[in-house]
């Protein structure tokens, strides 16, 4: 990271040398996407002297990192919206607008009303699209009653408010993906959530836990808090026990696997993921339905000049979170203007950590490094890790903690 932030400042400060020459023609990148990752390069970008154009659909952004604590009653789900003044402040042009097209011959970006960016450099940080089509029974129309809750907002609070009407005694079904997906982690966190939620207010109701996998993300974690904190609450059914849900049938309320039928009072569903359609438009993504990048610039393996990051990407071992799509644009960015100033980009080393709660005040961490090798983003060997297993309680307090300090620590680095 740190020779990253070097390539970034002297990248800006060689560009800042050269302004003379460049500044009637500033070379154009546009960012499509402005969450985590898409805000963060135009930022990098824009300290590196290029004329950015961050185009994002919303006025607002609405987190998804705490959102499972919105579902629990635990955070306010005004501390998840964030504008985009901080942004313009800081001197980006900000466009409020669907990407729609994109001509990568003509290097030109088209905007549901027909308006069009042309580009030198294009950073694509669309995020996901939820596979509708890969659930029977389960689209659009379903989600208003069975939320996935995977795109934080109005799914969030429906999901908070289906939780809180639920009678006594009740079951909340969580249906879980194959890999990969939007947040390893997120799933199990919300299980806990919601259990602890079961636990303290509803304590006969029950949480079944269908998972399409037979391993995850912290698991051992996971588990033992759960077979100390939630042994009543939580039954988890994996992919070799029928796991895998097969159907819904959202008006009866059945979520089905190929073993069973669950009757729910809420159904938490949330489906196959790919890249944000814009992804698909540029011709970007695989068959796979996500992005093939190269690890050092991210630039597309399928299409030229454009780059992709965050979660649209396939970024080799490095999960799909928040903190990998905030690390992938510092790099991405640097890589960037090196190309726009012809210069070979450095060979980057990323960061990721990602904290989950278990219950209020007890949280659990996630941490890896990773590096280019193979023509892929693989883990160091020997970096990272996860939080202990036998750590006393002291130890989950402070990792609640400094997961409150995450959050607001990156929210206020990319939103201002
Ligand atoms: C319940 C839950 C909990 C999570 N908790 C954590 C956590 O604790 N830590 C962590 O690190 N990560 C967490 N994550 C993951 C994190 O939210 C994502 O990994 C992160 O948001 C990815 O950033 P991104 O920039 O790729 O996409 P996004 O943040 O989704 O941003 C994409 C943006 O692109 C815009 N967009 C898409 N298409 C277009 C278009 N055609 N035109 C214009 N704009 C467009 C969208 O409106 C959106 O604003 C969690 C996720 C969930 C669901």
């Amino acid at each position: 990271m740190n020779t990253t932030r070097r390539a970034l400042l002297a990248a800006g400060a060689s560009l800042a040398l050269a302004r003379p020459a460049l500044a009637q023609a500033a070379p154009k990148v546009v960012v499509i996407g402005g969450g985590f990752g898409g805000a963060t390069a135009a930022r990098a970008l824009h300290r590196g002297g290029l004329d950015v154009t961050l185009v994002e659909v919303n006025p607002t952004y609405v987190a998804c990192p705490f959102s499972n604590e919105v579902i629990a009653g635990l955070q306010p789900m005004a501390a998840q919206r964030f504008g985009y003044e901080g942004l313009a402040r800081a001197g980006i042009r900000v466009v409020h607008a669907a990407a729609t097209g994109i001509d990568a011959g003509a290097r030109r970006v088209t905007l549901a009303d027909g308006t069009t960016f042309p580009y030198d450099r294009l950073v694509l940080s669309p995020g996901i699209d939820l596979r509708f089509d890969a659930i029977p029974g389960y689209d659009e129309a379903a989600a208003a009653r069975m939320p996935h809750a995977w795109k934080a907002g109005e799914q969030t609070l429906l999901l908070a408010r289906q939780i809180e009407a639920m009678p006594e005694g009740g079951t909340v079904v969580l249906a879980v993906p194959g890999n990969p997906y939007r947040c390893p982690p997120g799933p199990y966190e919300r299980a806990s959530l919601i259990a602890h939620v079961l636990k303290t207010r509803k304590p006969r109701a029950k949480l079944i836990l269908l998972d399409a996998k037979d391993t995850f993300s912290k698991q051992r974690l996971f588990q033992s808090a759960w077979a100390t904190l939630y042994p009543e609450q939580i039954e988890y059914v994996p992919l070799a026990e029928g796991g895998q849900v097969s159907a819904v049938e959202p008006d009866a309320m059945i979520v089905r696997t190929d073993f069973a039928e669950y009757k729910a009072d809420v159904a938490c569903i949330i489906p196959p993921q790919r890249a944000g359609r814009i992804a698909i438009v540029a011709g970007v993504a695989d068959r796979s339905g996500w992005c093939p990048i190269d690890p050092v610039t991210f630039e597309s393996r399928l299409v030229p000049g454009l780059h992709v990051i965050g979660d649209a990407a396939i970024a080799g071992a490095m999960p799909k979170s928040a903190f990998s799509a905030n690390a992938q644009a510092k790099v991405c960015a640097a890589a960037v203007i090196d190309l726009l100033a012809g210069r070979a980009p450095e060979t980057p080393k990323l960061i990721n950590t990602c904290y989950s709660l278990v219950a209020p005040g007890y949280g659990i961490s996630i941490a890896g490094v990773y590096h280019p090798a193979g023509g892929v983003l693989a883990d160091v060997e020997g970096a990272g890790g996860i939080s202990p297993v036998d750590a006393p309680r002291s130890l989950r307090e402070q990792e609640a903690l400094y997961a409150a300090d995450w959050y607001r620590t990156i929210t206020r680095q990319v939103f201002g």
